[in-house]
């Protein structure tokens, strides 16, 4: 549905983004993700037809961005980082306004009714945006991407700004909209991009250091090998079952003491899960097991690795690791953290420059007439700017 090959963008002499392909499949919900400065904003704004690009070339439902900009235009509702929102128009008169933009054929009334249902603004229709809460205005962004009823939906940091309970609300919002329709979501949060995309695609200094499934990389992460647990009774005792339970191939006692409860740490070979084993050994021995956390690495901790990857220097300034299953646990960070790396790298080299042409089937059945954006004539004069 999305095809982005060789795009970069240089803004004087500095590469915001450089050289990166990606596609987004049909139905997809892509989190685009990196750490602040990294070319996210770019990259969207160039795939929305905002900014040019200063080479590359850029699909929507085969639709060339820059050949065709009304026509990809008309495939793209947007939410930019700052939403354009006009403070004394009321909800009503803001997505009106966005449905005329749009020359939206739909039957109007009935066509925001269901938007404002759906992002769940039905409330405040008639108040003015600037009486909202930061909540409620970056919900009536939405609503206006959503007019027209566009096939790709993308989002720049929407759930920035916003409380714990609101985040929850947009994540279950973008959760539903995925359900019909291709979106891009960059966000530096991570759980949210583990909560609602298929994949994952990670920017750092303007180049594409990771591109996988969130499942791949979930399993990845997943590790029920190693444990803290934390067990009442005499810890010379309990640790000697321990390093002679079939099944388990190190432990070692943390330094927490609660009481007469000391916590370890224990690996178990590969394969076996050890949960059930252990406990009953506990329980022969009368030691009462009093916690068991398994300590899977965090997609945080890939995120980190993968971006250290790529920026070495930054790596090297890090603490240094302390206790062995820190050393190990760190070692596997790496590990996994190339391997995506490596394989992103290939990618990226390997990406065709095809030239394909243009596919008009998801434009034509669609109602949108005018473009909302720049004109072809604005676009060009951008383009010999930069
Ligand atoms: P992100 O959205 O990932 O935080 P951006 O795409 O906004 O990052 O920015 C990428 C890099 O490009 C940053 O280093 C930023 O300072 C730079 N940049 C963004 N816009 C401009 C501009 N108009 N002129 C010069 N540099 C810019
Ligand atoms: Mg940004």
């Amino acid at each position: 549905m999305i095809k982005i090959s060789h795009l970069v963008k240089n803004y004087g002499n500095f590469t915001a983004v450089d050289d990166i392909s990606f596609e987004v499949a049909k139905g997809e919900v892509l989190g685009f993700l990196g750490p602040n400065g990294a070319g996210k904003s770019t990259t969207m704004n160039m795939l929305t037809g905002y900014l040019s690009s200063t080479s590359g070339s850029i699909k929507i439902g085969g639709v060339d961005v820059l050949d065709d900009p009304l026509n990809a235009k008309r495939l793209i509702g947007y939410l930019p980082e700052q939403p354009p929102l006009y403070p004394d128009m009321t909800v009503e008169e803001y997505l009106s306004f966005a449905y005329d933009l749009k020359n939206c054929k739909l039957n109007k009334e009935k066509h925001l009714r269901e938007i404002c249902e759906v992002v769940k603004i039905t409330d405040v229709y008639h108040r003015m945006l600037k009486n909202l809460s930061k909540g409620y205005k970056q919900r009536v962004g939405i609503a206006q991407a959503l007019v027209g009823n566009p096939p790709v939906i993308i989002f720049d940091e929407p759930t920035i700004g916003l409380d714990p309970k609101q985040i929850i609300e947009i994540r279950n919002l973008i959760r539903t909209l995925g359900k019909e329709h291709t979106v891009i979501l960059s966000t530096h949060i991570l759980q949210e991009v583990q909560a609602v995309c298929d994949r994952i695609v990670i920017i750092n200094k303007g180049k594409i250091v990771a591109n996988e499934l969130t499942e791949n990389i979930s399993r990845a992460v997943e590790n029920t090998r190693r444990f803290n647990v934390k067990i009442s009774g005499p810890q010379r005792d309990v640790l000697a079952l321990l390093r002679n339970l079939p099944g388990i191939c190190y432990a070692e006692v943390l330094a927490a003491r609660d009481g007469d409860a000391y916590t370890y740490m224990i690996e178990s070979e590969v394969g076996i899960d050890i949960r059930k084993k252990l406990f009953w050994a506990l329980a022969e021995r009368k030691w009462p097991l009093i916690g068991l956390e398994a300590l899977g690495m965090s997609i945080e901790d890939i995120f980190i690795a993968v971006v250290d990857k790529t920026a070495p220097e930054a790596a090297a300034a890090k603490a240094k690791k302390k206790t062995r299953y820190e050393g190990v646990r760190a070692a596997e960070e790496k590990e996994l953290a190339s391997d995506i790396v490596e394989k992103t790298v290939k990618d990226q080299e390997n990406a065709s420059f095809e030239e394909e042409s243009t596919d008009s089937a998801y434009y034509e059945d669609h109602s949108i007439k005018e473009d909302t954006f720049a004109s072809e004539g604005e676009k060009n004069e951008d383009r010999k700017e930069d």
